[in-house]
């Protein structure tokens, strides 16, 4: 069989030494990290790369900056992650002996908060495996980096496909792979999913995903809190700007503390300013562990990562990005305004 190649030549020969790296027969120690508040996409896809590198044979230990929504909890090997600010001394130690460093779904070392400067600091060969666009300089030794992608996760299907190693895949890689693609293009609904991306999905359900199992565990297994708290924001904290074709939501810290928020109660409120017709730029705030946070979202050429790169030292996708704001919720509802007002000049 051909396989199908979405590389140019030279990203081919990258991806040769990443699999002359971990197919060599000496065994390695190798730490898998992802983003801070890591989604389904940077979990799923750092534990689909942990269980082929167990496979193989090597030591591996994923470690998260940060812990994550428990909808994810239920991923397999969920149960070895390290998470770095709950370990910080034995994921320091961990780092410090690794001959391989592998990151995935980030663009910038300063996504990974505090284990970032362990990170910098190892000697290990580094390697990152992400779709956001313009990765930091000098990142990695090795960079394989394709904003086309949909997700991290569809990108890493591509990189085994690519060193001949689906031979390695299973249920639970699989599984891993599903999650990620699914969460990174909104069940397979934005631009970014592909003929290919679905292509691999069909295969990752031959590889045995169960998919209506793993949109229901992701899905359909919210508290009855959350629903509150969304029933909360759609009827008292949706802000609508027809004119500007514009939509905010946003909670400060006392809301979020009267519907018990727990992390990932919030993951995609902003995605119902967006169903809103005519509604092109969506922005949700809330206030969390004393730090505003903003998730900016935009259909067609709206470029939510330049506007939180340039506003709220943020970044992302064009059509899904993130950063923080030092000025207090309300404040930052009339940053976004005066932003909402220039967007169609
Ligand atoms: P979300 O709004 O779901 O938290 O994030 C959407 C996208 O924006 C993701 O691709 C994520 O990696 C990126 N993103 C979110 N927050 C930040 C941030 O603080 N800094 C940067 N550089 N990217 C972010
Ligand atoms: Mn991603």
């Amino acid at each position: 069989m051909i396989s199908f190649t979405i590389f140019a030549t030279s990203m081919k020969e990258i991806i040769k030494e990443l699999k002359h790296l971990i197919d060599s027969k000496s065994k390695k120690k190798i730490v898998i990290t992802t983003h801070k508040s890591p989604d389904g996409d940077a979990i799923g896809s750092s534990l689909a790369i942990y269980h082929l590198l167990n496979k193989i044979d090597h030591t591996v230990h994923l470690i998260t900056p940060n812990d994550y929504a428990s909808s994810l909890h239920w991923l397999p090997g969920n149960n070895n992650v390290i998470i770095y600010d709950e370990q910080i001394e034995n994921a320091n130690k961990i780092t410090k002996d690794a001959d391989i460093i592998l990151m995935l779904d980030f663009n910038n070392i300063n996504r990974i908060g505090d284990f970032a400067d362990t990170i910098a600091n190892s000697s290990a060969v580094k390697v990152l495996i992400d779709h956001h666009e313009d990765p930091s300089n000098n990142l990695a030794d090795i960079m394989i980096s394709k904003p086309q992608c949909s997700s991290t996760a569809e990108l890493l299907y591509e990189v085994i496909d690519n060193m001949s190693m689906t031979q390695y895949l299973d249920k639970d890689i699989a599984e891993c792979l599903y999650v990620g693609i699914m969460t990174d293009t909104g069940s397979f609904k934005y631009p970014s999913t592909t003929e290919r991306t679905h292509e691999i999905v069909s295969k990752l359900i031959k590889y045995g995903a169960n998919n209506s199992k793993i949109h229901d565990l992701i899905y359909d297994n919210s508290s009855e809190n959350r629903i509150k708290l969304l029933g909360y924001c759609l009827n008292n904290k949706l802000l609508v700007y027809p004119e500007n074709n514009s939509a905010i939501i946003s909670l400060n810290a006392n809301e979020l503390k009267k519907f018990n928020f727990q992390k990932g109660d919030t993951e995609g409120f902003v995605n119902y300013c967006l169903s809103i017709k005519d509604i092109k730029f969506a922005a949700f705030v809330a206030e969390k562990d004393g730090i505003v946070k903003l998730s900016l979202r935009s259909k067609g050429d709206i470029r939510v990562n330049d506007i939180a790169k340039k506003n709220f030292n943020g970044g992302g996708h064009i059509n899904a990005a993130g950063g923080v704001s030092q000025l207090s919720v309300n404040d930052t509802i009339k940053e976004l305004e005066k932003i909402i007002n220039n967007l169609n000049k």
